[in-house]
């Protein structure tokens, strides 16, 4: 039976309504079109092709770059019910020898292959007697000289539009930049694409930037209130990523370390535990992330500062993929700017060193600015926010005071003029709570007005507003004199008076505020759910969040579902998983409430809201529309005519109400002339089994789809 995408949204993936972008892209793919869509991660994309695939008739072939990430996207795609294979270096001549067959039987919907196998002719000789449908480019980008990770394999997609010439094109990208766009569209020579750019807004992550103090305790401090969730710790250096990780180990945190360092065998392991919910924290350098699609991470913690927005921005991405909350927290010094500026130092070529420059400059007045993050990063992605409280950062959701620090600015600022303008920021701390440093002893400055003048704060408040000074730039370091701090005219005001210095500071972030989305689940049964997923998980041989996402199981643990029908209502859950899941998860949720009556109770009034349901609520008013005028004898083109519908729609409406056994009263040559009816029924009977595509193509396009499901419908009624 022809569904529309919406009714297959719902069935095959549990979804009750597309994101925006996917309902356009989704459609686009159903007319063979070619597509650019450059999306988030999380935004949604596999969606975009996964469903057309299942819906079109021959292949959809899914190119990815990453070998280690076609496992888990096949698997998720087969725990939906699609039929999908992968071809790559990692499997056995019989496993290859298996996915070629069904590729010879025209069996799969999905085929995902790394890009260098389309320089093999005897590969592309082969895929043309499969019926490829359409083509996915995932990571589009990579094709780009321009872009940051050009691999040269994907040079050889240039030749798909050539080599298929029916078959359309999407490319996916995450990277926003219109230089980068424009090659892509170029190099694979797309066919009038239709172009979306989904929003860059991930509205479920909270973006938070702290003082960076004592980072290993501040992170453990963090991860105390997070017990049993997952989460990405990023750290710049091997060195700094095996300190972090060893430090949570010894108290008592269940983390892996991830960097270069290691050899593959040790990262594909802890990779692998991170994945499988083994352990929950992974502590890693940038190189970690490239390979995760694990849906249900909970945090990223920034240790260091990201050399530019859009790696900050990639990484942050990887958190609540799933569409729950997710915290992305970023601990600031103002140190490692010097520490990346020496790094920039060292870059050749002018150019890419002014580029540098630039984009630190960027990271730092994101971190230091007092503005909503949220706009921040999508103004950096040239998007404009349009409301003015997120709601789900900390600028927006601390509540901010002014607080008056002239005074302590004077001390600063004095110990630096005295000392001539030529010491840096360390210096000028011990100076103003009175350290006995050699240097001190060294240069005299024990002798200066302004030493031991801060001896009532430590060092850390001193650097801090050193910090703020020079974010005011009241201060400016002298790059070509060892960093030393200079007042500026603006300093020099404040210096003599004739200016007040404020700072903005921030009251602890009132984080409870940021509901979660699916309201008040219950803890206990969440927590239940989760061991049992992650033992299914085990017995297959597949991530956790392929079975089923945080999401889903925190809507079980809301609603209690335990019949199918409420099951089924439950977002992320299609016909497959219900099948294959749905009696486990019920016996389980049905043993906890026997176990739990105080939880039932508290929840007694919640319903799942039924996607099913509810759309069939929908069409149920349009149908019944339909069936008034077909009773009033008008035709099937009338109706759609009267009603400004296709007249595949009207025929929908029709197949509803022959299904449900209350057509009784329809009579098909009222609908249809009786010469279409029947050359239609001997079209069925001359090609019984084929596909409606195939029947219209042998009647040389004199029917239409809207015709042949009528006759069908009641062809089947009888
Ligand atoms: P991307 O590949 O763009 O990073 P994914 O395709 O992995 O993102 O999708 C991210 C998450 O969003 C997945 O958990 C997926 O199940 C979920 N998702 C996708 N489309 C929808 C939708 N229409 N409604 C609800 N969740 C969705
Ligand atoms: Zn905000």
């Amino acid at each position: 039976m022809n569904e529309s995408p919406h009714e297959v949204l719902s069935r095959v993936f549990g979804f009750s309504e597309f994101r925006p972008n996917q309902a356009a892209i989704v459609s686009e793919l159903l007319e063979n079109r070619d597509v650019f869509a450059v999306m988030p991660t999380g935004g949604g994309k596999s969606l975009c092709y996964q469903l057309p695939a299942h819906m079109l008739e021959g292949l959809c072939v899914v190119i990815s770059p990453l070998i280690s990430l076609m496992k888990d996207q096949v698997d998720a795609a087969k725990a939906n019910g699609l039929d999908a294979e992968f071809l790559n270096s990692s499997l056995s001549p019989k496993e290859r020898y298996r996915v070629f067959q069904a590729l010879d039987n025209h069996q799969l919907d999905l085929l995902y292959v790394s890009p260098e196998r389309f320089a093999m002719p005897e590969f592309i000789a082969t895929l043309k007697q499969a019926r490829v449908s359409f083509f996915a480019i995932d990571e589009a980008h990579c094709i780009s000289e321009w872009g940051h990770d050009f691999r040269p394999d994907y040079l050889s997609l240039a030749n798909i539009v050539k080599s298929f010439p029916k078959s359309a094109v999407a490319a996916f990208t995450a990277t926003a930049t219109h230089q980068v766009a424009d090659d892509i569209v170029n190099k694979l020579s797309l066919r009038q694409p239709h172009l979306t750019r989904a929003s860059f807004d991930r509205p479920n992550l909270f973006y938070q930037v702290v003082p960076k103090e004592n980072l290993d305790l501040q992170i453990l401090h963090f991860l105390s209130e997070r017990q049993g969730e997952s989460g990405i710790i990023y750290r710049t250096t091997r060195k700094s990523v095996e300190s972090t990780a060893a430090f949570l180990q010894e108290q008592g945190v269940q983390a892996v370390a991830y960097h270069a360092g290691l050899t593959p065998v040790q990262r594909k392991t802890n990779q692998d535990k991170f994945n499988r919910d083994e352990v929950n924290v992974v502590v890693a350098t940038i190189a970690f992330g490239m390979g995760i699609d694990k849906s249900n991470v909970r945090f990223v913690l920034h240790g260091d500062l990201p050399k530019n927005m859009e790696g900050y921005y990639q990484e942050t991405g990887r958190a609540g993929r799933d569409g729950e909350p997710a915290h992305c927290q970023l601990f600031f010094s103002r140190g490692d700017m010097v520490r990346i500026r020496y790094f920039i130092e060292q870059t050749q070529d002018p150019r890419e060193r002014k580029m540098a420059e630039q984009q630190l400059a960027r990271m730092v007045r994101f971190a230091e600015a007092n503005a909503c993050r949220r706009k921040t990063i999508l103004g950096y992605f040239g998007e404009t926010y349009p409301k003015d409280n997120c709601k789900t950062c900390d600028i927006c959701m601390g509540e901010i005071e002014r607080v008056d620090a002239t005074i302590a600015a004077q001390k600063i600022m004095s110990a630096i003029h005295r000392s001539g303008q030529k010491f840096g920021a360390v210096h000028i701390a011990d100076i103003v709570v009175g350290a006995k440093t050699q240097k001190i002893r060294q240069m005299a400055h024990d002798q200066l007005k302004t030493y031991g003048a801060g001896k009532d704060q430590d060092k850390k408040y001193w650097r801090r507003v050193i910090d703020d000074l020079l974010a005011q730039e009241c201060l400016i370091q002298n790059q070509e004199h060892y960093s030393a701090l200079e007042l500026t005219p603006k300093g020099q005001q404040i210096l003599l008076g004739k200016k007040h210095f404020e700072v903005v500071r921030q009251k602890a972030v009132k984080e409870a505020s940021f509901a979660s989305l699916t309201g008040d689940y219950s803890e206990k049964l969440f927590g239940q759910l989760r061991t049992h997923r992650q033992q299914l998980a085990q017995q297959e041989g597949i991530p956790p969040f392929v079975v089923f996402s945080d999401r889903t199981l925190r809507e079980m643990a809301l609603y209690f579902p335990d019949t199918p029908e409420q099951m089924s209502g439950i977002s992320g859950i299609g016909a497959a998983k219900l099948e294959k899941y749905g009696d486990t998860f019920m016996t389980l949720i049905e043993l906890f409430k026997f176990a739990h009556p105080e939880e039932v109770q508290k929840r007694a009034l919640l319903k799942v809201p039924l996607k099913i349901s509810k759309n069939g609520k929908k069409s149920g008013k349009t149908t019944m529309k339909t069936m008034d005028l077909a009773q009033q004898g008008l035709s099937m083109e009338a109706i759609a005519k009267i009603r400004g519908l296709a007249e595949g729609t009207i025929s929908q409406h029709i197949e509803n109400v022959l299904e449900e056994g209350q057509g009784a009263a329809l009579d098909v040559d009222q609908l249809l002339e009786t010469s279409k009816r029947l050359q239609v029924e001997e079209l069925f009977n001359q090609h019984s089994g084929k596909s409606m595509k195939f029947i219209i193509e042998a009647s040389g396009d004199t029917v239409t789809y809207a015709e042949l499901r009528l006759v069908r419908a009641f062809m089947q009624a009888i």
